[in-house]
């Protein structure tokens, strides 16, 4: 290997101490190796030149040759700007200035040839060039630049002290000077030569000096492919040590509980779905290996039908089965229905929350040890250290996003061999996102409905509605239904949505007034106990409607409800809004998910209301939250060590994904531990980078 590039950045000519410690400090770049893996962000196209009929609203910055025919001051309110009327031969378009018009005026010459460069903004079908570079085109041609230019990553401080794209350039040309541009390759013969990838050494020098556009093209394919190849490596490869070494309780057999409920207390047929996810989850359990199993499926899909009866055959084969949720309200839901779920059963299950008692938590401790207690069910509280199983055979985590990978590590060790591991979620997580965030985790998914499901009426009003809709709302509740009112609740800006959620609370309760009308509030800053209260009067039917925060997200499950109403939607994230309409259309009613909003909307408003409205596919959903958000926003900071990618992007690298995801698999099918002659490129940058960043860090 080029041992070069172990070398600390300050030995490289024109770094020295002080740029050294701001490129430490501002882009994490420590050593050759680490300069020469920041990858321009873009490239300013030089090479090409545009005709203005061929711009495009990309926003890129473009180059066109054409001649000034006019200038104007154009006065708006109390700003001027400076436009030019600039034309080539297939068209017109306009420079514009807001400075600088004395020097401007005397200096551009009309109807003389220039080429100028910047980015375009189009209104109407008229594109506009703010602020451009310009040059007279003689004197363009005369140094002319052959290349595409680089921009590199930057910081507001890295510019201030000096570090500018131009010196970076530099330091970069510099690197490649003393490192005589040789690297070593990192991928297969084979792999090179299949996908006809250019050489490790080729692909670095092009994406730092592009000879053209082809070359770029190929050097970025290739960089892209190897950083996802060497992800779904180390991924995959997790995986498969897992199941060989890690071995797990075999539940060889499906017994008594299991049969008992699933011939005779069963409460409804279950849907296809469901049944082959409890199939893949069955094999999973009787195989010698650990189960780590995701378990997906949209809200009222009927997850909890599939960890019941996962739980029942780990009892079957005399172990205990833990199910944990985020939030109480929950927990205490799951536990309710196992409860009714398992009356006839002779299963001893309980309750464990924040909130439950010393006393009885004495009595759940000592029964989980000596093994009196079958199923735990509970919020974080069942990661304490004091809570220890005799013997926990099965782990549910339900609700993976409101839980980080930590806690999934946890209740591994909570054994000395590793319980089985389910997640269940119903924030349908896009394929390519699944592929390499879980990618370590088998995958199951629920992707149907129970029957007899209508589908949600979603529509979307605006404040100034508001009677109509209180109308509509009165309707409904003389017809005998139930209704939520949801506001947001956002962190950092708590106290002014506490004042709007008791604001609209109390402009309900006069518009519903008792003892006609009762309303539940449930919000976060009550005490569990009295959310627990709210909860079930609404649950009972006690009371109408109900005016929650967002902790009625999760899991909820009160039939009758067939009303959401979601104030300031334009609040809520495209997940959030989903989960919140599947707390409705769980009975036999016509359900109405109704999207309160001001007239101001921003364009990612507008898509994710529009979204909303059009679909109630979780998966589609899901893939619109990708495209607006990023991968990192949506998975949390958990994982964004194996989202931080330096040049491939997640969402638009779909295909290169799959392809190198193909290819890792491939080869350690044929040669697992990578010990033949050929991988031999593949297992040493494999080795270097568990080495350096060890991505399994990021992953339990
Ligand atoms: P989620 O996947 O959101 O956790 P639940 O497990 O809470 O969904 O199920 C939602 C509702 O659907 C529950 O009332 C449950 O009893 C019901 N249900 C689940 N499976 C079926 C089925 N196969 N047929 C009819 N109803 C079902
Ligand atoms: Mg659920």
């Amino acid at each position: 290997m080029n041992s070069k590039l172990q070398t600390p950045i300050d030995y490289l000519k024109g770094v020295g101490p002080n740029r050294a410690d701001l490129l430490r400090k501002e882009l994490g770049i420590h050593t050759y190796q680490d300069l020469i893996n920041l990858f321009p962000n873009r490239y300013l196209d030089r090479t090409q030149y545009y005709k203005i009929t061929q711009l495009q609203r990309n926003n890129a910055e473009v180059q066109i040759i054409g001649r000034v025919v006019g200038l104007k001051e154009v006065a708006q309110g109390k700003s001027k700007r400076l436009v030019a009327t600039f034309k080539d031969e297939t068209g017109a378009m306009e420079l514009v200035w807001f400075r600088g018009f004395k020097w401007l005026k005397e200096s551009i010459k009309l109807n003389t040839d220039y080429v100028v460069f910047g980015k375009t903004n189009a209104f109407g079908s008229t594109f506009s060039m703010p602020h451009p570079e310009m040059e007279l085109l003689i004197e363009h041609e005369k140094n002319l630049r052959s290349a595409m230019q680089p921009v590199y990553p930057s910081t507001e401080k890295l510019s201030n002290k000096g570090i500018t794209n131009r010196v970076m350039s530099k330091i970069m040309q510099q690197l490649f000077l003393e490192t005589h541009g040789k690297f070593e390759e990192t991928l297969s013969v084979d792999l090179l030569s299949e996908l006809k990838l250019i050489s490790k050494s080729e692909a670095l020098f092009n994406i730092h000096f592009p000879k053209n556009q082809e070359l770029l093209a190929r050097a970025q394919f290739r960089l892209k492919f190897e950083e996802l190849f060497y992800i779904q490596l180390q991924l995959i490869l997790k995986n498969l040590i897992h199941k060989s070494k890690i071995k797990g309780f075999p539940f060889d057999q499906v017994g008594e509980y299991f049969n008992t409920f699933f011939k005779q207390h069963l409460p409804f047929d279950l849907t296809n779905a469901q049944k082959r996810v409890i199939k893949e989850i069955r094999a999973d359990l009787g195989s010698n290996a650990q189960m780590n199993r995701l378990l997906q499926g949209d809200v009222g899909s009927g997850k909890t039908i599939v960890a019941l009866m996962s739980m029942l055959i780990a009892l079957d084969n005399g172990f205990q089965a833990c199910l944990m949720a985020p939030t109480e309200i929950l927990s205490v839901q799951h536990y309710n229905g196992l409860l009714d779920l398992c009356k006839d059963l002779n299963i001893s299950i309980k309750l464990l929350t924040g909130s439950t008692k010393t006393s009885d938590r004495r009595i759940i401790h000592e029964a989980l040890e000596n093994g009196e207690l079958d199923i735990l069910i509970g919020t974080h509280a069942l990661l304490e250290d004091k809570v220890k199983f005799k013997n926990l055979g099965l782990a549910i985590i339900d609700e993976q996003h409101r839980f980080g990978v930590a806690q999934r590590s946890k209740l591994w060790r909570k054994n000395l061999t590793p319980p089985h591991i389910l997640v269940m979620t119903a924030t349908p997580i896009p394929r390519t996102l699944a592929m390499s965030v879980y990618g370590d985790l088998d995958i199951s998914i629920i992707d149907e409905l129970p029957p007899g499901r209508q589908p949600i009426k979603t529509v979307h009003r605006y404040d100034s509605n508001r009677l109509k809709v209180l109308r509509f709302v009165r309707d409904e509740i003389d017809k005998g239904r139930q209704v939520y009112i949801v506001y947001p609740l956002i962190q950092e800006s708590e106290n002014m949505d506490y004042k709007d959620l008791m604001d609209g609370y109390e402009s309900i309760a006069r518009d519903f007034p008792s003892p006609k009308y009762q309303i539940s509030i449930v919000h976060g800053q009550m005490k569990p106990a009295d959310k627990e209260f709210e909860m079930q009067r609404f649950i009972k039917g006690e009371t109408q409607i109900m005016v929650a925060t967002t902790v009625i997200e999760v899991g909820v499950n009160v039939p009758n409800a067939s009303v959401m109403i979601i104030e300031s939607a334009e609040r809520f994230g495209l997940s959030q809004l989903h989960q919140l309409r599947g707390r409705v259309g769980r009975g036999a009613e016509q359900s109405f998910c109704i999207l309160m909003t001001s007239h101001k909307l921003s364009n990612d408003s507008k898509t994710r209301l529009e979204t909303m409205v059009k679909t109630s596919d979780g998966f589609e959903i899901a893939e619109v939250d990708l495209k607006l958000r990023g991968p990192g926003d949506i998975m949390g900071t958990q994982q964004s060590g194996v989202l931080n990618l330096k040049i491939a992007d997640i969402v638009k690298d779909n295909d290169i994904l799959k392809l190198a995801r193909f290819h890792a698999l491939k080869i350690l099918k044929n040669d697992p531990r990578l010990v033949k002659p050929q991988h031999r490129p593949i297992l040493f940058t494999y080795q270097q980078l568990a080495k350096y960043k060890n991505i399994w860090n990021y992953i339990s």
